[in-house]
């Protein structure tokens, strides 16, 4: 059977294996829905950028929302990644898997006071400003504490990235970044704000991005920005060109990170700007094909219209499919002879009728079978929620060869300790 992605996953002798681990194995010992991520799939997906780097000053930093468990992060840090984080807890669980302070951006649209000031205390590497009032806030916060804020600005390139209108963020009809037409008057802003110190410059148009034009087309659009800012006396140490490489989900076929850098760098080289230093903030390439979901049929409920095939994780543990129609293949952890094959909605127990995992699917399964949702590693359990008071998902991460519980399943003691009753 083809599998998408990730060589990682593959059947052996009949039975899904993690990395040679047999799933029913993992399935059985921890329970279902249940995770597993292989770390040497993260790493042969980070070595792929390391490749197209080589050579360069250049710093990957792992953007942690894909999928921030401590010991993903973990990996990342001792891998010599910096981390692109999002929000004030994302920075502190950065800090707490090890990751070096002066490694971590922050991205974001909405940073808060608060944030700002936690960050600029453990001393983060660069705040990636996304509006002009941005700029006076933390001008303001940085002023206050009598330091300066390392800044880029992220750049809005105005590149349709081709991707789905929810994941696009290039398109000056979106929220993130500064206008590029806005771009030399923002720099000069904040080239006179006392609190700020101007290093680079950064965009991130999108995600799950499948071809290699929006890319080239960025590139160009902020190099042209870096010689504008440059000639009007600001200078620029690093070039950020964010993340949003895609996967294959379902016969997609993203160009390799080293295939696109070396494209991208050729444009760079053509500039005389090959010295510079690159900032990379993939995300979902590092991990989306480095993991599933087991998941267990509960039942089937044959139907005149539709057959449903009731597994016990839902959209709570894979949002994706309901967020975005999203695709993910699901396949079984070993073939089920005495199964008659039909064609299933894969559906979880939630009470939404849109929490679907895939729909018309051909499979050959009873109840208290295992069926595997591939390309689960990303926007997954980072997602996930206490949606229908359901406990979190188990995560075991596959790694030097054996098999670790990297997360508990949560418990319903976990999720109402907060709670209080009148
Ligand atoms: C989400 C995000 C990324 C990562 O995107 P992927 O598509 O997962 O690679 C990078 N940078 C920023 C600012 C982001 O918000």
């Amino acid at each position: 059977m083809q599998l998408p992605g990730s060589p990682f996953f593959a059947y052996h002798n009949g039975v899904l294996c993690a990395d040679g681990l047999p799933l029913p194995a993992l399935a059985r010992q921890h329970g279902t829905p249940l995770f597993v991520y292989s770390q040497n799939a993260m790493l042969a997906a980070l070595a792929a950028y390391q490749r197209g780097l080589h050579g360069r000053d250049a710093l990957v930093c792992y953007a942690l929302k894909a999928n921030s468990a401590l010991a993903v992060l973990q990996t990342f840090a001792r891998a010599g990644c910096g981390f692109d984080t999002v929000s004030g807890g994302e920075i502190q669980r950065a800090l707490r898997a090890g990751a070096k302070p002066e490694t971590i951006i922050f991205s974001g649209v909405g940073k808060t006071r608060s944030e700002m000031r936690m960050a600029l205390e453990v001393g983060i590497g660069c705040f990636n400003v996304e509006s002009m009032f941005e700029l006076d806030m933390l001008n303001a916060v940085a002023v206050d504490m009598g330091v300066q804020a390392p800044i880029s600005i992220r750049v809005n390139p105005d590149v349709d990235a081709k991707t789905h209108p929810y994941i696009s963020t290039g398109l000056t009809s979106n929220k993130f970044g500064i206008a590029h037409t806005e771009a030399l008057a923002a720099y000069q802003k904040a080239a006179a704000l006392p609190g700020l110190r101007v290093i680079g410059i950064d965009c991130h148009i999108g995600s799950q991005i499948t071809e290699v034009a929006p890319f080239l087309e960025a590139t160009e659009r902020l190099l042209d920005l870096v010689e504008q800012i440059e000639a009007a006396g600001i200078p620029l140490q690093h070039v950020d060109f964010g993340g949003g490489l895609g996967i294959d989900y379902h016969g997609d076929t993203p160009p390799a990170a080293d295939t696109l850098l070396q494209q991208m760098l050729v444009r760079l080289d053509a500039r005389g700007m090959g010295q510079r230093k690159i900032v990379l903030e993939p995300g979902r390439s590092l991990v989306g094909n480095a993991g599933v979901c087991v998941t267990e049929v509960i039942g089937l409920k044959p139907g005149a219209v539709k057959n449903f095939c009731i597994v016990d994780a839902a959209m709570n543990d894979l949002p994706r499919p309901a967020m975005y129609q999203a695709w993910h293949a699901i396949v079984p952890l070993q073939a089920n002879a005495g199964a008659e094959a039909s064609t299933y909605d894969v559906v979880g127990p939630v009470c939404e009728s849109g929490d679907w995992i895939g729909c018309d699917r051909p499979l050959a399964v009873q109840a208290g079978d295992w069926l595997a949702v591939m390309s689960a590693g990303a926007y997954c359990m980072s997602m996930a929620s206490n949606y229908n008071s359901r406990g979190r998902a188990a995560e075991v991460l596959v790694a030097d060869g054996a098999a670790h519980l990297i997360a508990e399943r949560e418990t319903l003691a976990d999720f109402t300790q907060r709670e209080r009753t009148l």
